[in-house]
């Protein structure tokens, strides 16, 4: 039977609780664990070093190798991404890196391809050349060009942070042949795109934002092939960048409402969109419903349009900071995803690292749209915007 996402997100990764007799998973916060006998403990060691899994009960040795609570996480995001496998880390940061390291300097091959816009920290990190790295930053339609015999992966986001531009991730995958490509999928969660199913061989996000979905959670998470998998819990053992048994509770107990409220957000969003194209405060507004999309990635790749609006301000600088300053149901504060709706300058925070040239203008106002009344969304959105019209004498509202 093919279960659709809702049945999944509220079942998957629960199989094994009926066995241990209980409803709710159990958090099992064991550092070490007893071994049955030595040559076990040896062989189950020696799985899990090489990136499998462990060998049945007492068979898990020591919480950077393996942990029940976690796996069950990573077990209901593989089902709902359509994947083989998932491995979960500390943050989303520490799920990049891994990814990175796992195809590049792991295996020979130190160049990355990395369509831009991407994550700041994301972003950073790649041109920062930190992990022995070295990347090419290009346009979607460049990637072929971009390759060299070196090349190790391939990096894109879409919608992307914080354009919400649009990547048609086949497309991408063609140019870039036998080279994995991972897609960043946190702004699209796996209720509205799967990466793997148009070519990707990995899907990454961060588990802070819409998986978790309360603001109270931070992790990462890659859903990939059985290969894939081995490769990064291969890296996560040795760098211990591990995700702990209670995030991974809570990132399992969110998939459970995560279609639900992706579904919620996003009509919220939609209508708050629609409207701000008519703000007379608002010179522009970035979401997917009102996005070029030359590829037709709306409905085919992504089945929906997301919960992120991107807002770009008449007055510059100044009106954005007022306009962020004056909310009062929106909370000014990096992250998104969460049920509540929060506020932020991409280019003063989330971008501040990338280079000049690719950062947000300053005008730009990122905003992730939460579960309250829509309507208190918009009266907040419009008082804001007018006060801070206002305030630095924009024209058009002045009056
Ligand atoms: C937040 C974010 C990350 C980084 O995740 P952390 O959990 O903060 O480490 C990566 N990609 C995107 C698109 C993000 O929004």
């Amino acid at each position: 039977m093919t279960l659709r996402p809702e049945t999944l997100a509220v079942h998957a990764g629960r199989d094994d609780l009926a066995a241990l007799g209980v409803h709710a998973p159990p958090i099992d916060l064991s550092s070490t664990y007893p071994l049955l006998d030595v040559e076990h403990g040896g062989d189950s060691y020696e799985s899990m070093a090489l990136g499998g899994e462990p060998l049945a009960a007492g068979g898990m040795v020591y919480q950077r190798l393996w942990n029940p609570t976690v796996a069950r996480f990573e077990g209901a995001l593989a089902a709902l991404e359509g994947a083989e496998a998932a491995v979960a880390f500390a943050s989303g940061m520490a799920a990049v890196t891994a990814a990175v390291l796992a195809s590049t300097t792991a295996v020979g091959r130190r160049h990355v391809v990395a369509v831009r816009p991407l994550y700041g920290g994301t972003d950073h990190l790649l041109a920062s050349g930190l992990l022995g790295t070295e990347t090419t930053f290009c346009a979607p339609g460049s990637v072929r060009s971009a390759l060299r015999p070196d090349t190790g992966l391939v990096v894109l986001e879409t919608p992307a942070n914080p354009t919400l531009d649009l990547v048609d991730v086949a497309a991408v995958a063609e140019q870039a042949g036998d080279v994995p490509v991972l897609v960043d999928n946190t702004f699209a969660t796996p209720v509205l795109q799967q990466p793997l199913r148009w070519g990707a061989r990995m899907s990454l996000h961060s588990a802070t934002k819409y998986l978790g979905g309360h603001g109270d959670v931070v992790g990462g998470v890659v859903a990939c092939d059985r290969e894939t998998a081995a490769a990064l819990r291969r890296v996560r053992a040795v760098t211990g960048g591990l995700m702990h048994p209670l995030a991974g509770y809570l990132l399992h107990r969110g998939l459970a409402t995560l279609p639900t409220r992706v579904r919620a957000q996003e009509a919220s969003a939609r209508t708050l969109a629609t409207w701000l194209t008519e703000h007379p405060a608002v010179e522009r507004v970035h979401h997917p419903a009102l996005a070029e999309d030359p590829d037709g990635v709306v409905g085919r790749q992504l089945l929906g349009t997301g919960a992120m609006v991107t807002i770009e301000v008449r007055g510059g600088y100044e009106a954005a900071r007022a306009t962020i300053e004056a909310l009062r149901v929106f909370t000014h504060a990096v992250s998104l995803g969460g049920v509540d709706s929060l506020a932020q300058h991409p280019a003063a925070l989330t971008h501040r690292p990338v280079a000049p040239d690719a950062r947000p203008a300053a005008n730009v106002v990122r905003l992730s749209v939460g579960l309250e009344a829509v309507e208190d969304l918009q009266a907040d959105l419009d008082q804001a915007l007018r006060a801070a019209a206002r305030t630095v004498g924009v024209s058009a509202l002045a009056g």
